[in-house]
C-alpha cells in the first residue's frame, strides 16, 4: 500500500477525523474504533513507517514516552487493574494496518482480552548461543 492510501497517515495528519486524546508534531494518539477494552488507545507517528524495522530511534523513544503518558491518563481516568502495551509487526504477528502504531490497552479483572502464549523450554546452550549472536548485532 502506498502512503497516499494509508489510513493511519490520514488519521495521524488530521485528514480523517478521529477521537484524538493527544497530538504533537511527531505523533497523534487516538482511541481505537474497535477497542479491545474501554480506553484502548493507539499511538501513531505522523510520519509513515510500515513497521518497527524502519523506525528511527528518536521517533521510537518519543512514541514510548507518549505511551507512558497515555497509560497514566488512562489510569487516572479509568482506574484499570492492569495494562498491556502491544505493537504488532507483520501479518503473522496480527498487524492489520501497515503504518506503525502502538496499542495501549487498559486491562480490567475478568475482561475478554487474551494475550497469552505457550512457553517453550529451550536448553541453556541454545539461550547462550542465541544471546551471543544477537548481542553482536545490537
Ligand atoms: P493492528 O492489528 O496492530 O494492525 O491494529 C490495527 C488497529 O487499528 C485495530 O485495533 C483496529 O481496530 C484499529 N483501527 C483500524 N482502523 C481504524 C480507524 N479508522 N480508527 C481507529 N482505529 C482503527
Ligand atoms: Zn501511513
Amino acid at each position: 500500500m502506498s502512503k497516499d492510501d494509508c489510513i493511519f497517515c490520514k488519521i495521524a495528519n488530521g485528514e480523517i477525523p478521529s477521537a484524538t486524546v493527544y497530538e504533537d508534531s511527531i505523533c497523534r494518539v487516538i482511541l481505537d474504533v474497535n477497542p479491545a477494552n474501554k480506553g484502548h488507545a493507539l499511538v501513531i507517528p505522523k510520519e509513515h513507517y510500515d513497521n518497527i524495522y524502519s523506525m528511527d530511534a528518536d521517533t521510537a523513544s518519543k512514541i514510548f514516552t507518549i505511551a507512558t503518558e497515555v497509560a497514566k491518563a488512562q489510569k487516572a481516568e479509568l482506574n484499570p487493574d492492569g495494562l498491556n502495551i502491544v505493537q504488532n509487526n507483520g501479518e503473522v504477528a496480527g498487524q492489520t494496518v501497515f503504518h506503525f502504531h502502538m496499542h495501549v490497552i487498559p486491562r480490567y479483572k475478568g475482561d475478554n482480552v487474551n494475550i497469552k502464549w505457550l512457553p517453550e523450554k529451550p536448553d541453556s546452550d541454545e539461550l547462550d548461543a542465541l544471546s551471543k549472536a544477537l548481542r553482536k548485532r545490537i
